[in-house]
């Protein structure tokens, strides 16, 4: 696992063949995102048994189940109905399942995630009390794709306060540790760094 100033990266291997992921896992990576279970399940028997599988994408419900055996985290957990179906699956499995909740604050409406008031209810169900399979790691965001970067600094400055929040309300259940907010993609993750991403999914610029 590559650190650098406590970020860890997750190298996006979506769209790349085995032998350009083969080039970054001997470079050292291990951490593997994809956003798509069709093509991780596609790509993962033929890659090394040690890559650290991220699941970084929108996913349904109905795909939990072919991921649940290996998968060390989901970034984009965006429904209690997708939480309490991961719990399932991972219990089937007999293994704990890290996730993150995805928030919202795009301006963008094809982005996924849970805007502040589904967050507020998902903290208040207190659901996690009941899913001991699944352990909640932080948040995840993504910023609207523009060039604008004040813009962009806006939502991931946006993205730190609910993580924050949450991380408070979290504090008072001490079995859990809340420390991961994953934010910044290739053309944004030195804005995402500033405000205190802990975790960037990087993809296109690995492999140029
Ligand atoms: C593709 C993707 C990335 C990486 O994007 P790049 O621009 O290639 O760095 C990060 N996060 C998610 C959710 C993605 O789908």
């Amino acid at each position: 696992m590559l650190k650098a100033k406590g970020v860890t990266l997750v190298a996006v291997t979506k769209t790349r063949s085995n032998e350009q992921i083969m080039r970054i896992y001997d470079a050292g990576l291990r951490i593997f995102g994809e956003n798509r279970v069709q093509e991780l399940m596609g790509k993962k028997d033929d890659l090394p048994a040690d890559v650290r599988w991220h699941l970084i994408g929108h996913l349904q419900k109905n795909k939990v189940k072919y991921i649940a055996p290996f998968i060390e985290m989901i970034h984009s957990v965006d429904s209690p109905e997708l939480f309490l179906t991961i719990q399932k699956e991972a219990a089937k499995n007999n293994r704990t399942i890290e996730v993150l909740i995805q928030a919202f604050v795009a301006k963008e409406e094809t982005k996924f995630g849970m805007d502040v008031q589904e967050l507020a209810d998902f903290w208040d169900s207190e659901i996690w009390k009941s899913c001991p399979n699944v352990r909640i790691k932080g948040i995840m965001g993504m910023a609207t794709n523009t060039e604008d970067d004040d813009l962009v600094r806006m939502e991931f400055r946006q993205l730190k306060g609910i993580f924050d929040q949450a991380k408070e309300r979290f504090a008072q259940d001490s079995s859990l540790e809340f420390s991961v907010l994953s934010m910044g993609m290739s053309t944004d993750f030195g804005i995402a760094v500033e405000e205190g991403s802990t975790m960037v999914r990087i993809g296109s610029l690995l492999f140029q």
